[in-house]
């Protein structure tokens, strides 16, 4: 009789490590949403009790309400964005991108946000070519996501830098957003890509942020196979640098 015994290991860190990212997700996503429904029904409450016949307060406080209305669309809006891409990790984007016509576009679109900010955005743009093989939506969303940071955390008066330009290697395009600006701390450089991390949550918050815009960045770009790295100086500025295979 030949008896034989099958032993098999599997560890369950990574897998209890995934769960804990996934409850914690959860937990910061309700949080985010939590907090601006509350004032809106704090001031549902006041516009139907105290201030009911008040009608400067009744503007005011419809204002406010329509800003913590906003965020928390915008907040819904990032957080389908960020569950579309990782829905398509794994699958080849397709589509030829000219990148300097598309920082063009993105350029364009933010020009009512530098404008009230007083910051210009200067682009300096390929000499040669700039086709990567890519998915246009996402790629305007990356550019988008830095530009609106650099004009959010740039010092009013200052200019926003976009240079292009095939990199030394000769197969990637290397894109760098330039602020002048708040920067950050180096200490803080390492998780800024995590969702939901920010260096001052107040100051993102008053701005409009979510914290999952570089989150965003980082999926699209490792989608596209590119690289995303950032240098910055505290109250200097800050350099968001990306990489892009050439088509
Ligand atoms: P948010 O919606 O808060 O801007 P992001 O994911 O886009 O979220 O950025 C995360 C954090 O990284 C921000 O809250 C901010 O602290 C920091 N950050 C991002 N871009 C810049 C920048 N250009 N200058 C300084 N800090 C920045």
């Amino acid at each position: 009789e030949n008896r034989q015994l099958i032993v098999t290991f599997q560890s369950l860190t990574e897998l209890k490590r995934v769960e804990a990212l996934r409850s914690d997700f959860i937990a910061n996503a309700s949080h985010e949403l939590r907090t601006p429904l509350a004032s809106l029904l704090g001031f549902i409450d006041t516009l139907l009790g105290p201030a009911a016949r008040d009608t400067a307060a009744r503007e005011k406080f419809l204002g406010i309400m329509r800003g913590q209305a906003e965020r928390m669309s915008k907040l819904i809006d990032d957080l389908l964005s960020l569950s579309r891409i990782e829905m398509h990790q794994h699958v080849r984007p397709t589509g030829s991108i000219e990148l300097a016509g598309l920082l063009r576009e993105v350029r364009e679109g933010l020009m009512t946000q530098a404008k009230a900010a007083d910051i210009e955005i200067r682009l300096d743009l390929f000499a040669g070519p700039s086709s990567t093989t890519g998915d246009r939506g996402q790629l305007y969303e990356v550019f988008e996501n830095l530009l609106d940071n650099a004009i959010k955390y740039g010092r009013n008066g200052t200019d926003v830098e976009v240079t292009a330009a095939l990199a030394p290697s000769g197969n990637m395009l290397l894109v760098n957003v330039r602020d002048y600006g708040v920067g950050i701390p180096s200490e803080h450089l390492p998780r800024l890509t995590e969702r939901f991390y920010r260096v001052d949550a107040a100051r993102s918050r008053e701005m409009g942020g979510t914290g999952l815009g570089l989150a965003i960045v980082k999926h699209i770009v490792n989608r596209h196979r590119g690289k995303l790295m950032v240098e910055s100086t505290e109250n200097k500025g800050t350099t968001f640098k990306i990489l892009l295979p050439v088509e």
